[in-house]
Formats: structure tokens, sequence, C-alpha cells
């Protein structure tokens, strides 16, 4: 995995740019309830743990909300920048994570300093690929699909190496695949 890739302001731009499809598509498909207009009712969210590269562009979470006023049914699109409830964007979690796959105490020191996160998140980043994860519906859905198994110690590194394509295609391919778990 390239270090590179993290300190990219591109990477963050072409998330965004996925995000904003994506919502496009579920307003495209009107309200889930009742099938009406939707209507933007998207919220600002602060980001933690990112690179100082990527404090740039717009930070809200992309949602809808139904234009009928005895509706007002919500709807949340998936995302690739944000991954579920947490605060933590999707694409540093993965490459922080995977970094941390085989880890130096130099390597940890450098990522410390340079996505400005504790040991302790790190640790718990890993703990949410190899404990949190694998326990969801989800994995347990999508990863049967995997074929030979992924080896669960070595998440995400295990699953980027599923994907096709230099480290950018793979980090995106991966985001798109886990998107479905950030509706919740
Ligand atoms: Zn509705």
């Amino acid at each position: 995995m390239d270090t590179a890739l993290l300190a990219a302001p591109q990477l963050y731009a072409l998330l965004q740019r996925c995000d904003e499809d994506l919502a496009a598509a579920q307003r495209a498909a009107g309200c889930p309830r009742c099938r009406a207009t939707l209507h933007w009712g998207s919220y600002p969210r602060k980001p933690r743990g990112v690179p100082r590269s990527w404090i740039v562009g717009d930070w809200r979470r992309l949602s809808l909300c139904c234009a009928r006023r005895d509706c007002r049914q919500r709807a949340t699109p998936p995302s690739m920048r944000f991954l579920g409830p947490k605060v933590y964007v999707g694409a540093v979690v993965v490459l922080v994570a995977a970094l941390r796959c085989g880890p130096t105490p130099a390597r940890c020191r450098l990522l410390e300093q340079w996505v400005g996160v504790s040991r302790h998140t790190i640790v718990r980043w890993r703990q949410w690929w190899t404990e949190t994860l694998i326990a969801t519906p989800f994995w347990r859905a999508a990863a049967a699909a995997l074929m030979p198994p992924v080896a669960i110690g070595q998440l995400p590194a295990s699953l980027l190496e599923r994907f096709a394509g230099g480290p950018r295609d793979r980090l995106q391919a991966l985001l798109r695949w886990l998107a479905p778990i950030t509706t919740g």
C-alpha cells in the first residue's frame, strides 16, 4: 500500500464525487416509503483523523428527506467518505489500518504524526476490521462470495488485495463494496 495515497487531496475529491453520484441515484429513485420527491437534507460532519492535505472542500454527509409533510422520511444514501456512524473517514480507516498490518514502531509513529490520531485510535480501527465488521450480517453475506476466504487477521490489507488495479482503484473498489453498511 502506497502511503503517498493518503496525502493526496485528489483522493478526497474523487470520493466526494462518488458520494455525489450515489446521492443523485438515491434522489432519482424518490422517497423509499411513498415515492414522492426527495429534498436535500444534508448535515455537517466535522471530520476527525484526516490528513492535513484533506482539510479542503465540503464535509457534509449527503442526505435526503421526503418533500411530503405527512411523510418526511429520511433517506441517507451510501457513502464512500463516511464509514457508518463513525466520524472517521472511510478511506483513512482503510489505509491506516492496512498500513498497520505488520507494523514497525517507526511506522506507527509516522502514522500518528501524519494522520494526527493516537496509537489507541489506530488499534481501535484495526479492531473494527477484525472484530466489529466481521460480526455484521453484511460481512457474513458479502464475504461468503470471496473465494478463497480472506484472512481475517490481515484485514483490511487482505481485502484490498482482492480488487484489481492500482492502489487508488483498489481503495475505491473496496469502499464501494463496503458502502451498503454506511446506510445504517
Ligand atoms: Zn415520503
